[in-house]
């Protein structure tokens, strides 16, 4: 029969050499796509995105898109991640609350801009099993399953917080959750434009609010939420 090499690499996978020029193919994008920030490309450069996807869609895994991850799921876009990350702006050292960890991927890319990230996320079974996925990789993020739309009881202020899905209104208590010169960066769904990406800044007791432009997510479920 002699199965070559090509097919045990498709069989596992993909050999390494074949997922680390799909990678440098997707930073490619990313740069094309906007995402400048050169911290956040190492990021995206480092975490093995493959990880992160279910068994089976490994040679997807650097797709230009969103891949299910179950529940009904999605592993975030990777452009969307770049420029969500992106407009975070982020230093080291920062408190961030990732809100929807769904696969963990945003989280882990986070982590390695920032310091402590906590992440948030309402179904069981994907906090469980991202969890156990980042404590495997040695990524230092802390996982909480729980509705996160309305922030987390006792925690913040975070200097940073990204909504990994999509809003039907900017959050109001995540925006009381940010530190004085915090970032909000939140996908909300205005009138009849569609899903806009928005980036909130809370500086003393006003906030100004950017519009970075469209974008597409799964819902955001909750009491901040729909
Ligand atoms: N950024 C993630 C993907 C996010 S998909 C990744 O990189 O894999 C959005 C996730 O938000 C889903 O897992 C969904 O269950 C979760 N979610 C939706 N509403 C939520 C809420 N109110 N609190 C926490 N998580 C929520």
């Amino acid at each position: 029969m002699g199965h070559g090499a090509d097919f045990l690499g498709r069989l596992w996978g993909g050999g390494a050499g074949d997922q680390a020029s799909r990678r440098a193919e997707m930073l490619d994008r990313l740069r094309r796509g906007g995402v400048h920030d050169e911290r956040v490309l190492a990021a995206m450069a480092d975490v093995p995105r493959e990880a992160f996807v279910i068994e089976g869609d490994e040679l997807e895994a650097y797709a230009d898109r969103a891949l299910s991850i179950g529940h009904g799921q999605t592993i975030s876009q990777p452009l969307m991640v770049g420029v969500i990350v992106q407009a975070l702006q982020l230093q080291p050292g920062e408190r961030v609350l990732d809100v929807g960890t769904g696969s963990g991927y945003q989280a882990a890319v986070i982590a390695a801009c920032a310091g402590r990230v906590v992440s948030v996320e309402r179904i069981e079974e994907l906090a469980w099993s991202a969890r156990a996925r980042l404590d495997r990789m040695g990524i230092d993020v802390e996982v909480v399953a729980a509705d996160g739309s309305a922030g987390l009881d006792g925690r913040g202020p975070f200097d940073a917080i990204a909504v990994g899905a999509a809003a039907p209104r900017p959050p109001l208590s995540l925006i009381r959750a940010l530190a004085d010169g915090g970032r909000l960066v939140v996908p909300v769904t205005v009138g009849d434009e569609g899903e806009r990406l928005l980036r909130i800044r809370r500086q003393g007791r006003h906030c100004e609010m950017e519009d970075l432009g469209p974008c597409r997510f799964v819902r955001l479920v909750g009491r901040e939420g729909y």
